[in-house]
Parts: structure tokens; sequence; C-alpha cells
């Protein structure tokens, strides 16, 4: 292992001596000696070799041996596999585990805390981490649904080395509704500008935001404009203290489905009820963003009640995507935990003082709130693990019997938890979604080639196939014949270039 990193060491410093001389000699490595996993070709996988050009795979050769032509440099995978960059299409880049939802940081930080992700603290050395994490783990595109706080992303494309980002923003919530509903009234608005308008809230919006500014025509317009590959809308009543929030009606979604395909672009949507899902798939939309955990008046049922499998064979039938997002849940589940922050992942995607702070009575505010009377941790394990998370199994596990079109989202972080840290959830979302009962084989095409089709990128990545984008991950074990393969990682190539999974742990600097 060591070798290969030296080798790969070498060859970024030729390469850059390459790329300073003559412009017009392009930067060739070989990559030979690897077994290629790819999506088209998963039925006969085979040592072959690849060569990238100038950030781009230019050949595939399903032979073990490559011609080596003139300034080309030969690199051999030891005969690891290879696969395509993982791809996230669920993340919340500008939301910090543990330290608490945005709003929270609102109240701290008027006006809007730009001073908050500048200043040199935990958050600033997390937010520096944030993109080697996600490649630590292999995920060199990621899809941001919702950020109230878009210098985040701009800093995070800044980082020298960072996933391919692609966005949703300006999200679109109804007016009022979730999550805007967690900010306070007066900074809401701010924070969601694109929300969409409800005349009957028109006493509780602010006068200078105009109704005819505000249809969902004009706010997906906004999405398209800001550069958006899909928008993201929210059908949500609430959960624990915050309840029977303002929610859309079909009419409405209807009109932001008519927009989005307008414009081309992909909607997904914010439900994790049963009536959320129904309202979603009676929409058309393209893709649900969460698994069905809250069953509603049927939640004590101990097996998938009828109406929920109809409702499911909808989902299938219409091909619409599907994010299971079960770390949600044992996002949540972490602070009842006591070997969560004892696993030695953690240290490789958060840094050292930020997770000492995990550690403190302070950094486990959010547990307390989860837990606000003080039920002893296994009660509540066994509560999570019995109610939402065995629901949304058994969810998945149909789903995957029927073979879904699941697309591979996280939801990191999904709320103030440390138990969603970057790069690290994806890989316990695929261990918790391969107990669910997806096969290795959904997994690894969700977290590829399904995601890319869905938002429609698979002209750049999503395969190993000449003309796309050199964003690869070799790794020692095989993604499908175990889930273990994807904590097998030893390098990352992102747009060609190659980075030992060493050097990208947040304990290496
Ligand atoms: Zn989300």
């Amino acid at each position: 292992m060591r070798r290969l990193a030296t080798l790969f060491t070498l060859l970024i410093s030729v390469v850059a001596f390459a790329g300073s001389g003559s412009k017009a000699e392009p930067n060739r490595i070989w990559i030979i000696d690897v077994i290629i996993i790819s999506p088209e070709n998963l039925d006969h996988t085979e040592k072959g070799s690849v060569l990238i050009e100038d950030g781009r795979i230019a050949r595939v050769e399903r032979t073990q041996k490559a011609k080596r032509a003139d300034g080309t440099i030969v690199v051999s995978g030891n005969g690891r596999y290879l696969i395509p960059g993982l791809i996230d299409s669920h993340v919340h880049l500008d939301s910090v585990p543990g330290i608490g939802m945005i709003p929270d940081q609102v109240k701290l930080n008027e006006p809007l805390a730009k001073s908050y992700f500048n200043h040199e603290d935990l958050v600033g050395t997390y937010l520096k981490q944030l993109p080697r994490s996600y490649l630590y783990y292999g995920y060199t595109t990621l899809v941001d649904l919702v950020a109230p706080f878009p210098q985040a992303l701009e800093d995070f494309r800044h980082e020298p080395l960072h996933p391919d980002l692609y966005e949703c923003n300006p999200s679109m919530p109804f007016a009022n509704g979730y999550p805007m509903s967690y900010a306070p009234p007066e900074v809401r608005f701010k924070l969601f500008p694109n929300f969409i308008y409800d005349p009957k809230q028109a006493a509780s919006i602010p006068p200078e935001y105009k109704p005819e500014d505000h249809k969902p025509a004009a706010d997906v317009a906004r999405v398209k404009n800001a550069g958006g590959i899909c928008v993201k809308t929210f059908f949500e009543r609430g959960f624990g203290a915050v309840r029977n929030l303002p929610v859309m009606g079909p009419e409405v979604l209807s009109e932001i489905r008519r927009a989005a395909t307008a414009n081309g672009l992909v909607l997904m949507i914010h439900a994790n009820s049963f009536e959320a899902q129904r309202f979603a798939v009676a929409g058309d939309v393209d893709v649900i963003a969460h698994g069905l955990w809250n069953w509603g008046d049927l939640d004590k049922n101990p097996e998938l009640p009828d109406e929920i499998k109809r409702l499911l064979d909808e989902i299938v039938e219409k091909r619409i995507g599907y994010q299971a997002t079960t770390q949600v849940l044992y996002g949540l589940e972490a602070y009842f935990d006591p070997d969560y922050l004892k696993n030695p992942a953690v240290a490789k995607v958060a840094p050292k003082a930020l997770v000492e702070w995990f550690k403190s009575p302070e950094g486990k505010w959010f547990g307390k709130e989860l837990n606000d009377d003080d039920t002893p941790a296994a009660v509540v394990k066994q509560h999570y693990e019995q109610g939402p998370l065995r629901r949304v199994r058994q969810v998945v596990q149909y789903l995957a019997s029927k073979d879904a079109k699941f697309l591979f989202g996280t939801d990191t972080p999904s709320s103030p938890t440390y138990g969603n840290l970057p790069g690290l959830n994806g890989y316990l979302e695929m261990r918790q979604l391969e107990k669910a009962g997806l096969s290795l084989k959904q997994i690894f095409l969700a977290a590829t080639i399904s995601n890319a089709r869905e938002f429609k990128l698979e002209s750049q990545i999503g395969t190993i196939e000449p003309g796309k984008v050199a964003n690869l991950v070799l790794m020692t074990k095989n993604p499908l014949e175990t889930i273990d393969a994807y904590d097998s990682i030893t390098t990352v190539l992102v747009h060609g270039k190659p980075i030992s999974r060493k050097d990208l742990a947040a304990d290496s600097r």
C-alpha cells in the first residue's frame, strides 16, 4: 500500500512538472492492472487499464497490458478494484454536525452570520476538512439541496481539493413551513427568499415580498438562473415540538412540476410520512428525498400495511427516485449509542478539537434536546430501533425486493446531530441499506449511474467510460462482494488527480 502511495506522490509532482512545461503536451496517466467495476459492465468484470488525459478518461482497455506512449506515466493498480467516483445526491454543506442548526447560529450572529463562516474556530477547521472527508470515503460528486448560507458552498468550491458540487439552491419551502419555520420569523424570509407565497398567510409574510414574485414558476426560474440542476421543495407538517406547519396543496405542486419540467430541472421533495409520500407520488415528483418512517395512524402496525405497499408499488411503477436516508434516524440514535464517538473512523472525518468538543457536556446539547426527560439511553435507543428505524427498514426492504429506483443520498447532516459526519455518514448509510435488504449491486448502482442519470450528469460521470471525468476510486476489496470495500479505499482520483486516502484524513493534518 505504501509503495503505491509513494508512486502516486511521485506521480503528482511529475504531472505538475509536465503541466508547467509545454501546453500542447497532455497529462496522460495509464492506470494498469486494475479490476474495472463499472455499471455498464458488471456481468463480466475483468482486469484492464484506463488512460486518463487532462482529467478525463480517454481510453478503457479490457486487457491487462497498456501500450506505453511517449509522455505517459504508467501506474500499477496492483490488481485492485477501480470504480467510478461515488455520488451523494443529498447533502447540506452549510450545516455543521453537532454545532447546531443554522437558524440557531443566526440568532446568535445577526445579521446573517457572515462572520460565522469566517472565524477560525471549530467551525472554520471543520469546513476546511469537509471536502476532504467526502473524498476520504470516495464521494467525488455531491448535490446540495438546501443551503441558507450559500457562501459556505462557494468556500467549499474554493478549497484546493473538493468533490464536484451541484445544487438545488435556492430551495423552495412553502411560506412559513418546513424548514424555514425553524428560523425566527424576522429572519426566515431572508434565509429562504425563494419561498412559495401563500395568499392565506398574507398577514404573516413581510410586505416587501410580492405574491407575483413568489409563484412557483418565478421561484423555479430563480433556481435555473442560479445554475441549479434540481428544485427542492417540502411537504412536512412537523415533528417533535414543532407541529401543524403550513403545507402546500396539490395545485401548487403541479405548478412546480410544470415549471421544473419546462426548465429541465429535477423535482425533489422532502417527504417522510405516508401522507407526504402519497402527496409526492400523486404530484409526479422525480425524487422523494427520504425514506418513509412516519406511518401516521399505522405506526404501531408490526407489518408493512397493505395501503403503504400499494403506495410503494406506485413509486416503483412510476420509477420515482428514492433516497432512503436511514442515517437521519441513526444520526439521532448516535447520542444514545455509547460506542459512536469511539469509532476510529470519526477521527478520520472530523477535526480532533471538534471531536473533543462532541465528548464534552456542552457538545452533547442536542442529545439532551432529544431526550429532555432523561430516559435511560438504552430505552431511547430501543425506541428508535422498534419505531421509525423498524418502519423505514420494512419500507426499504419492500422497495428493494421490487427493484425500485434507489438514489444514494444521505442528508448529511440532517439535523444538528454529530451522528451525521461527512463521508463516514455515506459509508454508514451503505451498511444500513445492505442490512435493510439492498443487494451490493443495488447499492453500487444507486451511488453511481442511477444518481448520474437522474441528475442528467451521465455524460460526465457515473461509469468508467471514455469521455467522462476521471473521478475514480481505487479500493482493495470488491464492492460487489462486500460492503467493507467502501472502507478499503487506497486512492481517490479527482479530475484525474490521484490523492492517497490517508492524506485526506482529518488526523493527517
Ligand atoms: Zn435534507
